[in-house]
């Protein structure tokens, strides 16, 4: 039975995924060098693409790494000297502010209350701070900062480094560039790709952060470091092999994504996140997890279940529908569903018959 995955990464591949990979296939690009023209075409292709999807500034420039949780680890490497500040609602987040720790820095971080995100009121971010990290979904809770709370900090704190998680809501997410300065994801949530590529995007504001670190004899990243992957990417070239497939498949997604529109895309993420949200709302064994509407995200929908989840997520495996369970601590105790694009609105109706029944 071929079954629909709603897990919140990896999830359903983007439906049109399986061409594309035929016809990448056909064009034998995964055997390609990727010091070749073709790879440099196709880099160019992709990025043009992802600049159309996200509305992405002409002074941001498109890297690519093997994951998000790469990214974490090149960011602290390249663009922190000695401090930190990260806004914490959830795991992910959290283990940004745990790698920063980790390679020695002075990382700060304010927590949100149970089922809440961070409360802008309760910042209070010192001045020397170079970066401040968030999630905007935080896939392992459900919650998602509002985007005037990130546009908040650059008012209040013109200074830091903005960098934004959007691993698990871009390219739903119509965020703001001018106003952040380090932006990131990866394929396998809501492009709908197969895992193995980390999308890095940085202004010119984190590419001279690092030239002043590098300057000092400071950086502490070898593999991958932010400035050499800068001055590879004028050339569409890499630093080392990249994921040359997901990048190929990438291009192709965004292109996708740009002629369906993304109005229509977020207007339809609207819609589906309203059917699931209703449903769980009504039903008689489940909760909401997220009670604050302002907070709650639109991409992964988390619900507290009454007894163990394990059942209801089998229950609705047998019937060739993949939900996913909860994230660390929260793993028997709640579901989690992915509201992606490639999700239609018949296949999250479906689910939610099916949840009705159970
Ligand atoms: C999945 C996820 C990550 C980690 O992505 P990897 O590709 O596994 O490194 C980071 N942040 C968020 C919000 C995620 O959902």
């Amino acid at each position: 039975m071929k079954k629909i995955y709603f897990t919140p990464g990896p999830s359903q591949l983007f439906y049109t995924v399986e061409e594309h990979l035929k016809q990448a296939l056909k064009l034998q690009v995964p055997s390609i060098s990727h010091r070749s023209q073709q790879f440099k075409d196709i880099y160019s292709h992709t990025a043009k693409e992802l600049r159309a999807v996200l509305k992405l500034p002409d002074g941001y420039t498109v890297l690519f790494t093997n994951s998000a949780t790469e990214i974490w680890e090149r960011t602290v490497q390249s663009c922190i000297e000695k401090k930190s500040f990260h806004l914490v609602n959830g795991a992910f987040s959290e283990k940004f502010y745990q790698t920063a720790k980790l390679l020695g820095k002075e990382a700060m971080k304010a927590v949100g209350s149970e089922g809440n995100a961070v409360n802008m009121d309760d910042l209070d971010i010192p001045d020397d701070v170079e970066l401040i990290g968030l999630a905007h979904n935080e896939t392992s809770t459900g919650i998602s900062q509002p985007l005037s709370d990130i546009y908040e900090l650059r008012e209040k704190y013109p200074n830091p480094l903005i960098a934004v998680d959007v691993v698990s809501s871009a390219p739903y997410i119509d965020l703001d560039f001018n106003k952040v300065d380090i932006v990131y994801f990866s394929v396998q949530k809501c492009f709908g790709l197969p895992a193995g590529l980390g999308v890095w995007l940085v202004n010119e504001r984190a590419i001279d952060k690092a030239k002043k670190i590098e300057s000092k004899g400071l950086n502490q990243a070898k593999y991958r470091q932010l400035t050499h992957m800068v001055e590879e990417a004028s050339r569409y070239q890499t630093t080392s092999t990249p994921n040359v497939l997901d990048i190929y498949l990438l291009g192709k997604v965004a292109e996708d994504m740009n002629v369906k529109g993304l109005d229509m895309i977020r207007r339809e993420t609207n819609y589906k996140a309203a059917v699931l949200y209703h449903c769980i709302n009504e039903h008689p064994y489940l909760e909401v997890f997220i009670k604050n509407t302002a907070y709650q995200s639109k991409t992964t929908i988390v619900a507290k279940t009454k007894d163990s989840s394990q059942k209801i997520i089998e229950k609705l495996s047998e019937l060739g529908l993949v939900i996913g369970s909860g994230y660390g601590k929260h793993k028997d105790e709640h579901i989690r569903i992915a509201n992606f694009p490639t999700h239609s609105k018949e296949q999250i109706e479906l689910l939610v018959d099916q949840l009705n029944k159970h």
